[in-house]
């Protein structure tokens, strides 16, 4: 059997962690078994359906590098199919109309809550003949006895009692297909073997296996995964910060983090923390999905997407940071070269946003001095080991403005005023960079060019004359 499974998201929004978790188990469950992989529009609610929100799902599942086989199909291309299914099933008995109004299913509702059992159809058109040129829905004649067994592959066995199942419409009055028709005639069509989904649709699972009952097929294992908390306990959502995967992109998180990330919630392989995707791929197992929802908890994001900053591949996180710069309006080509920003900056960086805003410095002259720096750094008796510095780092042949060769004339420098190296190389951090932290000072000079590097400090030298002044 060639495993295959598929996502279907609806497209009401963007993609959510919720829905990118779901996704991401789809996608290793399938790779590990050689399966095939689907995706799936479910755009039958026109009103809530967006072209943008189909976009957005697309765009993050490529920003994550979740990557199917088949698709995206799109169910509102489906509708003849659906009906033509609604037809066969009105054909065979195994559907009906119903006109039932509106008032009517309002009073048998009233009715049975007053009489505390369950409200749902009572079934009143099972034996009508109702007439189908006047407005109506179609039922699906649900089974009245016995139970339908769910053999989740994450919750174990769920039985549910025909008895509590209603007959669900399956065509609306306008004519539109309802969701647990169109997903099994899809589920069906595709020859979906597993359906991995949240566990908000437990509930659907025995209706869908007996409509695909009714129509002869079997149904494929399911697996619900338990949903994702905030971590005041609610359900995960906007309140909780950036709920949408592009949102994180933009916030500067590597789409590896996330993934990792997501994949730690709600699944364990003893106490591994970090996983490749080839890893994930390897050891990812249904069965050791943990059935209780898990808690969201943005510190452990923050740990993973450093971590895969400080240990990734430089020129790929190069590629990723070079977008964020661009926020910035800087153009990562007109100046040093982003690998070698990356490598510098990669222990001081929890995010890209971050990463970018310590390295404009490399790109650009910054705006103002960070005032504590200043104050602390930039004082009368700074002009002189700033002053000697500028000279020598002046001398310095465009071939000598390397680590090394800007790390001795720092050295020189400060043998020369018999100071500790931190009373050259702070001063003069502060007047490049325009904060005391930065990267090592020879470091941080190769970067910021030899052009800059002696404007920034003639500059630094005007302000702390000027402040001299004004004393
Ligand atoms: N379209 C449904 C949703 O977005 C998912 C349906 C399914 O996976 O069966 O919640």
């Amino acid at each position: 059997m060639t495993v295959r499974t598929r996502f279907a998201p609806s497209p009401t929004g963007f993609l959510h962690l919720g829905g990118a978790r779901t996704a991401l188990f789809c996608y290793l469950f399938v790779r590990r078994h050689g399966g095939q992989f689907v995706l799936r529009i479910e755009d039958t609610d026109l009103e809530r359906s967006t072209t943008e929100s189909v976009n957005a799902i697309l765009e993050g599942m490529n920003w994550l590098g979740l990557d199917y086989d088949e698709g995206p199909f799109y169910q509102t291309q489906r509708f003849d199919r659906y009906n033509a299914v609604i037809d066969e099933l009105l054909d065979k008995g195994l559907a009906y109309r119903c006109d039932c109004s509106k008032d009517r299913l309002d009073r048998v509702r009233d009715m049975q809550m007053a009489a505390k059992v369950k409200p749902r159809y009572d079934g009143h058109c099972r034996s009508r003949d109702v007439d189908p040129s006047a407005p109506h829905v179609i039922r699906f004649r649900n089974p009245v006895d016995g139970a339908v067994v769910v053999d989740d592959m994450i919750r174990g066995r769920i039985a549910f009692a025909n008895q509590e199942l209603d007959d669900l419409i399956i065509r609306r009055s306008d004519g539109s297909p309802t969701y647990n028709l169109t997903v099994v005639v899809d589920d069906a069509d595709m020859e979906i073997t597993h359906v991995i989904r949240g566990d908000d649709h437990v509930n659907n699972t025995p209706r869908q296996m007996n409509i695909l009952a009714a129509l002869g097929k079997e149904p494929p294992r399911y697996a619900h995964v338990p949903m994702i908390l905030g971590e005041d306990g609610a359900r995960l959502s906007k309140r909780h910060g950036a709920v949408s995967v592009v949102a994180y992109r933009d916030q500067g998180y590597l789409p590896e983090a996330l993934l990792n990330y997501l994949v730690r919630l709600g699944w364990s392989h003893g106490d591994q923390e970090v996983f490749s995707l080839d890893e994930m791929i390897e050891l990812f197992d249904l069965a050791d999905v943990n059935k209780a929802a898990s808690t969201f908890n943005t510190d452990k994001l923050d740990w993973l997407n450093q971590y895969y900053i400080q240990h990734g591949d430089p020129k790929h996180i190069a590629r990723l940071l070079s977008p964020q710069l661009g926020r910035l309006d800087i153009d990562p080509t007109a100046g040093p070269d982003l690998v070698e920003v990356v490598e510098a900056q990669s222990a001081r960086a929890k995010t890209l946003v971050e990463m970018a805003d310590i390295s404009a410095f490399c790109y650009r002259d910054f705006d103002d001095y960070d005032p504590a720096a200043a104050k602390k750094h930039l004082r009368p008796v700074a002009r002189e080991p700033l002053e000697r510095v500028r000279a020598e780092l002046d001398m310095l042949a465009l071939e000598d403005w390397t680590d090394q060769g800007i790390h001795r004339v720092v050295e020189r420098v400060a043998g020369d005023l018999e100071v500790n190296m931190g009373k050259v190389a702070q001063p003069l951090r502060v007047a490049v960079v325009g904060r005391a932290a930065s990267p090592g000072i020879d470091v941080t000079l190769r970067l910021v060019g030899k052009e800059a590097t002696l404007r920034r400090i003639d500059r630094a030298l005007d302000w702390i004359a000027a402040r001299a002044q004004q004393a």
